[in-house]
């Protein structure tokens, strides 16, 4: 980075800093990753220069000789990856994908039935401060107070009642696998159409070890930075019967240029995700959250739904004596960064609520194995038991940055 360096310094350093950090920290963040060299590079390139309204074929703007083979490239990745009939690769993010599909299919004041934020759910799933609480009657499902898990039963009543005209699974902060086939029929009995959001998991259903929602949905969202290790961006499959609507809630509907860096990128990963190497990540993704999971169990963390069978677990610490926040900012200082999150039913406030949520795919990327994950999970027990003791919290960070070293990350090989 030469040119930044010498013509913006201030920003080199800031970039530089944060490379250090994502290098020597346990990044547990369940919706991040460390994308390859390769993805980083055609998101980086001049790409970024080009305006290309429109679709392959069909653009406002001349010059798109390259730019329609890259759109249409990254277009049969996606549907040779996921079997999926029609794919649009332009929404901007996995928010924005969300409200093009919306817009395809909804007025104002539809109903729409997604998990309750509180209970895992997304922002975009019809949470009351979001667009999609603001502009549509949203209702939402929760989960079973005692087992923490989806209750489809209840569901279906739920939707029975207030029929919705979309139907969404999907989440951020479910530790189980999702009945796709149970989510179909109950959008049957109610005649609603069936969106997966599958932005948490895509990376484990290109990998084989979550089922698709492909055969199931009528359309599924996904962003393509979390598991899936690609650009900040997102995708929208669904039927080909509504590829047209789809295509022109995108464009012209919502947005404008499609960001053909972004679009590129995504291609790249793609390719990566179809790889024989990536579904062994896929399937160490998994492991190592069985492997942290158990770790924590063992010392008598309480894991909603006692467990996982994907990627992330949420913790509810209130038997720890701790709150989520207090947790969490204890564990940066020890260079393990998560994130505090409400657990279902959680009587404290979202901005300081009783959980943690912990994600392996960035540590996975860095080739951490179920071993590196116990190692982990002692770390973490024993911040949380003492959560004022800053000197602890600085040996801990030392022993992380030690172990960091030896795991060079994906994309930062280049400072080891
Ligand atoms: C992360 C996420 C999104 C939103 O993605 P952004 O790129 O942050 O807008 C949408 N849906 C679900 C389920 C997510 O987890």
């Amino acid at each position: 980075m030469s040119s930044l360096h010498q013509s913006d310094p201030e920003l080199f350093t800031l970039i530089k800093q944060e490379e250090q950090r994502q290098k020597n920290k346990i990044r547990l963040i369940a919706s991040e990753n460390y994308v390859s060299g390769a993805v980083m590079e055609a998101t980086g390139s001049v790409l970024t220069n080009k305006y290309s309204e429109g679709y392959p074929g069909k653009r406002y703007y001349e010059g798109q000789q390259y730019i329609d083979q890259v759109e249409s490239l990254a277009i049969q990745r996606a549907k040779d990856l996921f079997g999926a009939e029609h794919v649009n690769v332009q929404p901007y993010s996995g928010s924005p994908a969300n409200l093009a599909v919306f817009f395809a299919f909804l007025n104002p004041g539809d109903t729409i039935l997604g998990m309750a934020l509180p209970h895992g759910g997304h922002l975009t799933h019809g949470a009351k401060v979001s667009i999609s609480g603001k502009y549509f009657n949203a209702e939402s499902y929760s989960l079973d107070q005692e087992t923490g898990r989806l209750n489809y039963d209840a569901i279906r009543e739920k939707a029975l009642a207030c029929r919705p005209k979309i139907l969404i699974a999907g989440h951020s902060a479910y530790s189980r696998i999702l009945d796709f086939a149970a989510f179909r029929e109950i959008a049957d009995a109610c005649g609603a159409l069936l969106l997966v959001d599958m932005a948490h998991f895509a990376g484990l259903v290109a990998g084989g070890v979550h089922p698709s929602p492909i055969p199931y949905a009528d359309v599924v969202t996904t962003t393509t930075h979390k598991s899936l290790r690609g650009p900040r961006g997102a995708m929208i499959m669904c039927r080909q019967a509504h590829a047209a609507a789809i295509d022109k809630a995108v464009f012209p509907g919502l947005q404008g240029g499609p960001h053909n860096n972004t679009t590129a990128a995504i291609a790249v990963a793609l390719r990566e995700a179809s790889t024989d190497a990536f579904k062994q990540y896929a399937a160490q993704i998994v492991k190592n959250a069985q492997a942290l999971a158990g770790t924590l169990i063992d010392r008598g963390f309480n894991l909603v739904t006692g467990g996982t069978d994907n990627h992330l677990m949420l913790i509810d610490l209130t038997n720890k004596g701790v709150t989520g926040k207090v947790a969490a900012k204890a564990l940066d200082a020890a260079g393990i960064v998560l994130n505090y999150n409400a657990v279902p039913y959680d009587t404290r406030k979202p901005f300081d609520p009783s959980g943690i949520r912990l994600g392996t795919p960035a540590v996975t990327s860095r080739g951490f194995k179920e071993e590196q994950m116990v190692q982990i999970g002692k770390w973490i027990d024993a911040v949380v038991a003492d959560p004022t003791n800053t000197a602890l919290q600085a040996e801990i960070a030392a022993m992380v940055q030690q172990l960091c070293a030896g795991f060079p990350a994906p994309g930062l090989e280049h400072l080891s």
